[in-house]
């Protein structure tokens, strides 16, 4: 039996695998419960509020049959998720460590972070393709995003992302074991850009245009979702750029978006 103050991280290495899976199996899912309650929830709220009004990006109309949908598949993606993360910690394919440079900590974080980006961007691009897009159809269910799209996937499409995360962290853990709080870390950023750029609210600012050049926001995500030609990256345009498959009408929605001229589109579709 586990000590509840221990870490997950520091948990004992001669504990049974069903054990080590059933705590780390809890832990991870009240954790993601949490994440998609809190992430969601707020994103949902903002869509009550004037703020909504001034950043919306798609004024299509949501039916509650897409509500349901999603939030279903969000809950078994996060039990499929949890549960696959604790098998991987208890069978030792991923090994995590709590003692750690902060120059680990940020490296580690930048290396996952473009790791899964370029992992994500071409496994992305590749379920776009006519033989593979079956594997992605779930998530391109939802034509107009809600802040719940966000873990709305085919549970094949999840095992893909979850090799492509975690199979940086297994390659570091063969050296060294991968710092946990960087995972964590990762996690957070992660859940809370990828539901701002499901929440068909635009939270780049008007006010530095600049970084709408190379950040992901909802306008970028939601042209992809409506129009299904490009836009392929996660949270940077960069092999959107590299490969030319940007969408070339993104800037001039992203414009309308900003000056609340798409109320004037929003019958019509046109973006
Ligand atoms: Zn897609
Ligand atoms: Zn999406």
């Amino acid at each position: 039996m586990h000590s509840a103050v221990l870490s997950p991280y520091h948990i004992e290495v001669n504990s049974s695998f069903f054990d080590t899976f059933n705590y780390f199996f809890l832990i991870l899912l009240q954790f993601a419960l949490l994440r998609l309650i809190i992430t969601s929830g707020i994103f949902q709220l903002l869509h009550y509020t004037w703020f909504y009004k001034t950043r919306k990006v798609s004024y299509d109309l949501i039916q509650s049959s897409q509500y349901i949908r999603e939030i279903v598949s969000d809950l078994i993606n996060i039990t499929y998720n949890s549960a696959m993360v604790a098998i991987a910690i208890a069978t030792g394919f991923i090994k995590l460590k709590s003692n750690y440079s902060i120059t680990e900590a940020l490296a580690s974080f930048v290396l996952l972070f473009f790791w899964y980006e370029t992992m994500f961007y071409y496994g992305h691009r590749l379920f776009h393709r006519p033989n593979f897009f079956w594997i992605h159809r779930h998530h391109h269910l939802s034509v107009t995003m809600t802040p719940w799209t966000v873990l709305s996937f085919s549970l094949i499409e999840m095992t893909y992302m979850q090799i492509s995360a975690f199979s940086l962290v297994a390659i570091y853990s063969y050296f060294t074991h991968f710092p946990a709080e960087t995972m964590i870390w990762y996690f957070i950023v992660n859940s809370v850009w990828n539901t701002a750029a499901h929440s068909n609210i635009e939270l780049l600012p008007k006010s530095f245009p600049g970084l709408s050049n190379w950040i992901i926001g909802s306008t970028f995500h939601g042209l992809h979702h409506a129009e299904r030609t490009g836009n392929f990256g996660l949270f940077t345009t960069f092999l959107d750029k590299l490969h030319g498959t940007d969408m070339p009408n993104y800037k001039n929605k992203l414009q309308q978006v900003w000056d609340f001229r798409l109320t004037d589109h929003s019958k019509s579709k046109s973006s």
